[in-house]
């Protein structure tokens, strides 16, 4: 299996070197050249297991591993770290079948693919003889920087640099970042917000000067970002699970459509769906639900990308992990529906980039995918609301993220009166926003993240995921606050200095 570029200017490359390189030199993000069928009868899927569907998958994907590898790869990702009883947990409340991806070490959905991506790129390091030194570099909107940190950690050969938005990561979130021990682990919080971490993050991937100067320290940067396929192909995993427990628990026949409501940012979870159906999973429609800054909602209804400052300003949510503008694995649905056609994606971003907008209405070929995806937003104020409806209703606890999915959720079932199973992709445990689950709760507000963590347990009895606990008195590490601009120094100074 070979991975091209969605901007079509290049030759393809292996998985391997998809994996390490994270990012393709025309700017563009790789996808396999084909993407492979399930290959299994969809009863099949009842009776595996997690890492079961996990190592097939893979397998799939990276076709140049040996299935030794690969199983060795995934029993090491998701071992006891992970607390569910099967890796994920999947329970029904209110109208919403919620697959929870949560019970991980850092207690969000990014652990699913982060846990994997060390281990894979060990394996393409030695599939491609390399041996330099990978430096991951790592822009977070909260959850993917602790969770690469968490999967870096010590990892030899490799340094994990983590850059967060100041103000804009609950503090929770910033805690278990900054706390983070490993002799190879950087963080730094930059003023500015993800848009622009991310932004400068994929400035640096395409400085060829700076690149150079790194490689002759014997270094090669890497991504930890949703944009490496090495995440993505993980996150496809989850959604084939979800359909073979829906089999096992009869609450549909095989052939029958699921749908998937998905709380969106960066959109490498709901692309991860996108793979799912292409592989044979029957998906009826994917929900993209988006909070205050619901640009792709937007998207969805009309057909028009626009981040233009008299159309939007970035608004600082509740619901903190979505608050992204230009979400990057976008990309790959545009190469994808359009047919492949990659001069049409690197029009489309070329026009992001320099008009701050775009727009597929002329591509007939986008209109079919178009069919199949929903947008839809929740304001903070209806996620609160939901949150408190649901634990009252359930006794089920929804933090904030989720609660964004499982609000767009009801009102598609209400306005299209569609009664398909939907699969509420559950990203985060509400521990993790603790204050605003509070909020929601109606309980009093805590003046420190850490005294809502407290206040929550106290009044739910839900317990506090084990990576979460502790987390005040662990010392701050990491003090590091620079300006957008310094980042390359501080890369430098980091993995050039602390090396030699
Ligand atoms: C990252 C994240 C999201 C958004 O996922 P994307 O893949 O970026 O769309 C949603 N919820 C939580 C809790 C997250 O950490």
């Amino acid at each position: 299996m070979l991975y091209e570029s969605t901007r079509g200017s290049l030759d393809r490359v292996t998985g391997a070197r998809g994996i390490i390189q994270g990012i393709a030199e025309d700017g563009g993000l790789f996808v396999p050249c084909r993407i492979p069928s399930l290959d299994l009868p969809l009863e099949d899927l009842a009776e595996m297991s997690y890492k079961e569907i996990a190592k097939w998958v893979l397998g799939k994907f990276f076709d140049e591993f040996e299935p030794d590898e690969i199983s060795q790869c995934v029993e090491a990702a998701y071992d006891y770290k992970f607390t569910a009883d099967d890796v994920v947990g999947f329970s029904k409340a209110g109208h919403g079948y919620f697959l929870e991806l949560y019970h991980g070490k850092t207690a969000a959905f990014k652990d699913m693919a982060l846990s994997l991506l060390p281990h894979l790129m060990k394996l393409a390091l030695k599939k491609e003889g390399e041996n330099r030194r990978l430096l991951i570099l790592t822009a977070t909107s909260g959850d993917t920087g602790k969770a690469a940190l968490e999967g870096f950690k010590d990892v030899e050969g490799t340094d994990v640099v983590v850059f967060y938005p100041e103000g804009g990561v609950s503090q929770v979130q910033e805690r278990q970042m900054v706390s983070q021990e490993g002799k190879n682990t950087h963080v730094f919080s930059i003023e500015g917000n993800f848009d622009e971490a991310q932004s400068r993050v994929k400035e640096i991937f395409a400085d060829e000067n700076f690149k150079e100067d790194l490689a002759k320290e014997g270094i090669i940067l890497s991504s930890a970002n949703s944009i490496n396929i090495g995440r993505l192909v993980p996150q496809i995993v989850y959604y084939i699970y979800s359909y073979g427990k829906l089999l096992k628990m009869g609450i549909i026949k095989a052939g029958e459509p699921m749908n998937v409501s998905v709380p969106t940012g960066n959109f490498g979870n709901i692309l991860g769906a996108y793979f799912a159906k292409e592989m044979g999973i029957p998906v009826g429609k994917f929900i993209c639900a988006s909070n205050e800054n619901k640009v792709l909602a937007d998207f969805f209804n009309t057909g028009l990308y626009d981040i233009r400052d008299i159309t939007r300003k970035f608004i600082l949510t509740n619901s903190p992990s979505m608050d992204i503008l230009i979400s990057s694995n976008l990309e790959r649905l545009l190469y994808l529906g359009s047919g492949r056609d990659g001069d049409f994606v690197k029009n489309c971003m070329d026009s992001l980039r320099f008009m701050k907008c775009y727009t597929t209405m002329d591509s007939e070929e986008m209109n079919s995918v178009f069919g199949e995806f929903q947008g839809g937003e929740a304001t903070e104020e209806e996620t609160l609301k939901e949150i408190k409806k649901l634990w009252e209703e359930a006794s089920y606890l929804m933090d904030t993220h989720t609660a964004v999915a499982y609000k767009v959720y009801e009102d598609y079932r209400e306005r299209t009166l569609d009664e398909s199973p939907t699969v509420i992709v559950s990203t985060a445990s509400a521990y993790k926003f603790s204050e605003a689950v509070l909020e929601a709760l109606g309980l009093e507000k805590q003046e420190k993240g850490f005294r809502s963590v407290e206040a929550l347990e106290a009044y739910t009895k839900v317990p506090i995921p084990y990576g979460l606990k502790d987390l005040e008195k662990k010392a701050v590490i990491h003090k590091g606050k620079i300006k957008p601009e310094d980042m390359r120094t501080a890369i430098k100074e980091s993995v050039i200095l602390t090396n030699i």
